[in-house]
């Protein structure tokens, strides 16, 4: 029986408050500002940290703590994120009989706002303090957009945190994240020598030849089951007259496990540099987007969940997934963290929609996540 009761209509109004405040990543402002004045007069604790300051952004995360919250205790952490992938400020939404969408012209923003009005309502009607509650927190991080880098600034020591659940997945609710998929990313430079195209070529050494020689000698695409590898920008050379000197490229490669991906990271640089015959030189450097996670059939989080799923009448249905999200930059902390799907759908385009049964079932999951049984 659940006692924190899930009204479609007070999670419409909430999103339509929340989803035209912009808050583009670094410039959380606004939407932290709304935030803050929704909770806080309902005895909701909300926190700022320095994120904002240490990141160059206007606004910090957001840590809300209900009433009932024990920092003495282990806690269960539940997250969204701040940040849209472009502004939300002309956002007219349109309210369909079955889905919300935007006006045409403009993302909806439903990644992250869905998560976010699901939490915001958790934490208005856990303040009301009518049912007995697991001890748990919500955090709202920042600039997620362009590579987690609130939750990386997040400082999880001052909190007690058993495991975190994310509700930032654009697949629909009964599906979770299991295994996801870690980025890294490559700059490849290639250097070659300055000269005039046609009085002195022989003095040149063709930079764009040097790339095109080890790019071919590189394989991308889908490596294997695990792994994909791209190349998604090559930038070089300004004049026909000219023998250019310079290419730089930037790729990137996805994979499950971490060691896999640094492998194929020297199987890259090893291949362009055979590629390139001994001519020219080759400057390579990676660096890390973020971390893949695996988690582990048994879990008691996911066990957790899964009862939390077919409480609300869904079938759980653990996934791989070749996208990041916070939970991968928790899982890297050493947090067990799974991200949830709300279905939040078509994110990062003007087609972005959720349906209104999915918002409703996103927070029937958050209720029963942390009631007590
Ligand atoms: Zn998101």
């Amino acid at each position: 029986m659940s006692t924190l009761n899930a009204s479609l209509a007070d999670l419409q109004s909430l999103f339509l408050r929340l989803a035209p405040v912009p808050g583009v990543s670094l410039q959380e402002r606004l939407i932290a500002n709304a935030i803050a004045a929704l909770l806080k007069p309902a005895g909701i604790t909300v926190i700022e940290d320095a994120a904002g300051t240490t990141l160059g952004g206007d606004a910090g995360n957001l840590i809300c703590l209900p009433p009932h919250f024990d920092p003495a205790q282990p806690a269960m952490m539940l997250t969204a994120h701040l940040d849209t992938v472009e502004s939300t400020a002309a956002l007219t939404p349109v309210v369909h009989p079955d889905r919300i969408t935007s006006g045409g012209d403009t993302i909806l923003g439903g990644d992250c706002r869905l998560g976010l009005t699901v939490l915001c309502d958790l934490l208005l009607q856990s303040a009301r303090g009518t049912a007995p509650l697991k001890n748990f927190f919500v955090l709202f991080t920042v600039a997620e957009e362009i590579g987690l880098l609130g939750a990386r600034e997040f400082d999880a020591s001052q909190y007690n945190i058993s495991f975190a659940y994310v509700f930032d997945s654009s697949r629909r609710p009964g599906i979770y994240i299991k295994e996801c998929v870690g980025l890294h990313l490559f700059d490849a430079a290639f250097h070659g020598k300055a000269a005039h195209a046609g009085v002195a070529p022989e003095e040149g050494i063709n930079a764009i030849a040097l790339a095109a020689a080890a790019i071919a000698n590189v394989p991308f695409g889908r490596i294997d089951d695990d792994m994909t590898a791209n190349i998604g920008a090559i930038r070089g050379g300004h004049a026909t007259n000219v023998v250019p000197d310079l290419v730089t490229v930037e790729g990137e490669v996805r994979s499950f496990s971490p060691d896999r991906i640094r492998e194929q990271m020297g199987i890259i640089e090893r291949r362009m540099r055979e590629g390139m015959n001994g001519v020219g030189t080759l400057s390579f450097s990676t660096r890390v987007d973020f971390e893949p996670y695996v988690l582990m059939d048994g879990m008691s989080f996911l066990t957790d969940l899964e009862r939390a799923l077919r409480t609300c009448g869904l079938t759980p249905n653990p996934i791989r997934y070749s996208g990041g999200s916070d939970a991968n930059m928790y899982n890297a902390k050493g947090i067990k963290a799974v991200n949830l799907g709300t279905g939040a759908q078509k994110p990062h385009t003007k087609e972005e929609f959720f349906l209104l049964e999915d918002i409703l079932a996103v927070a029937k999951i958050a209720y029963s996540l942390v009631e007590k049984s």
